[in-house]
């Protein structure tokens, strides 16, 4: 694990290991800045005084989870043949959860209530001349909450450490190296960057399905639509995506007898195989506003494909994961260090403005205090509980849920402990709208 440094004006500096952290703490060099991710501030040191090498964030956004990797970039010149290797040093692995679904759900509930009010006691009012009009290049509030939380995280990274660059994953596939691949003949090839790319395409253009039982969430494959072995090529035109046990039962069988007896099937996928997918597919809207929101920044931002990033992780043996794939975005000839613990980053929000609890049909269940804290504690709030005595005798440390009454709950990650007398609890860190864990 890196600890992030600052110099005496808070100013980034580059990260150094635990050991030296806690050197630097003991001779009262450093002052503690902040918990997670732990970041000490050095009382003595100047940013002028220091050397700094480059540091390059990476992104991998996903619609649940997005990876974020901080690495440091060097280039390694082999001696023999005088090659130079692009190698990525990991620094910082997390995982950034988002809660889309959550503000979705909320926003729902808003416009029912409103509809409600709306439409029983304003039944008789004219409706109002429709004025509203939506900025270009406006996104769902889900969806914006995902631009926002990233680009809130490369910001923070930015105040912590000294970025020189950004590589996001913007694309599934890269559509100019396969201009029109149905037409432009892209070949097949297994293992090859070319060959992910043709693999992350069909998985786009079949729908991440299998094409012959319409089977999900199974483990993939490249299937033939005529085998090779009656003359098939390797052409796009000519492959779809299958579940393991399609591919297996359809062996060298051409596929209309493999599928005789659904001709409707046989039809739809010869038409859909011939059909190239359009451009939009690829790239979606959120994805592009994250790509923007980076270029803000002033710093140099690379895009990488979906095809390259298994293909370089698939190359180095690297393990699957958000943070992992996040490192291995883009072009890279090597990835080291990767093996850290990851930080999970969950968004929980803030709280909310609404003041009454309702139950599932919209009646009020019970009411929230006018006051969002409580005995100098937030919810939301990182504590530590010594418990000296009684039932819940015991040391606690997580996320706390304040009452009124003060026994608070403290959410462990062994799982949530109620009843904790707030005057056994002291504060590691302010709520800032995210719950923090570590995972191997
Ligand atoms: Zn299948």
């Amino acid at each position: 694990m890196a600890v992030l440094v600052l110099d005496k004006r808070k100013r980034p500096l580059m990260p150094c290991s635990e050991k030296r952290a806690r050197l630097l703490l003991e001779r009262g060099r450093a002052r503690v800045h902040c918990m997670v991710p732990f970041t000490i501030r050095l009382v003595d040191r100047r940013i002028e005084d220091s050397v700094l090498q480059p540091l390059r964030v990476k992104i991998d956004p996903g619609s649940q989870t997005t990876g974020i990797a901080l690495v440091r970039d060097q280039d390694d010149v082999d001696v023999d043949t005088g090659e130079v290797k692009k190698v990525a040093h990991v620094v910082l692995l997390a995982e950034l959860k988002h809660r889309g679904q959550t503000i979705r759900d909320a926003l729902t509930q808003r416009r029912a209530f409103r509809r409600r009010r709306r439409s029983s006691n304003l039944c008789y009012r004219a409706p109002r001349f429709d004025n509203r009009v939506r900025k270009a290049g406006w996104l769902p509030p889900s969806l914006q909450h995902r631009v926002d939380t990233i680009m809130a995280w490369v910001n923070r990274l930015r105040r912590w450490v000294p970025v020189t660059a950004i590589n996001q994953e913007l694309v599934r596939f890269d559509t100019q190296a396969l201009q029109n691949p149905e037409i432009g003949g892209v070949e097949y090839q297994q293992g090859t960057l070319a060959g992910y790319e043709v693999r992350e395409y069909l998985l786009e253009k079949w729908g991440r399905k299998c094409a012959y039982c319409d089977a999900k969430d199974v483990p993939l494959e490249i299937d033939h639509i005529l085998p090779r072995s009656r003359g098939g090529s390797d052409r796009v035109s000519n492959l779809v995506i299958a579940c393991h046990d399609c591919n297996r039962a359809k062996g060298n069988m051409p596929v209309e007898r493999f599928l005789a007896k659904q001709p409707e099937r046989i039809r739809k996928i010869l038409a859909q195989a011939k059909a190239p997918l359009r451009d939009a597919a690829a790239v979606n809207s959120t994805r592009w506003a994250l790509f923007n929101a980076l270029k803000a920044t002033g710093l140099p931002v690379e895009s990488g494909t979906g095809g390259r990033t298994k293909f370089n992780r698939t190359r180095l043996n690297i393990p699957k994961g958000h943070a992992l794939d996040a490192a291995c975005v883009g072009n890279v000839d090597d990835v080291q260090e990767w093996q850290k613990p990851v930080l999970c980053i969950k968004a929980t929000g803030r709280g909310s403005y609404q003041r009454t609890r309702l139950d599932r049909f919209g009646f009020p269940r019970s009411y929230l205090t006018r006051n969002k804290s409580a005995f100098g504690f937030q919810t939301g709030d990182s504590v530590k509980a010594v418990v000296p005595s009684g039932k819940r005798t015991g040391r606690y440390r997580g996320r706390v849920a304040i009452r009124a009454s003060g026994s608070f709950n403290i959410q462990t990650p062994q799982g949530v402990v109620q009843g904790i007398h707030y005057r056994f609890c002291s504060l590691i860190q302010r709520a800032d709208g995210y719950g923090y864990s570590w995972a191997r």
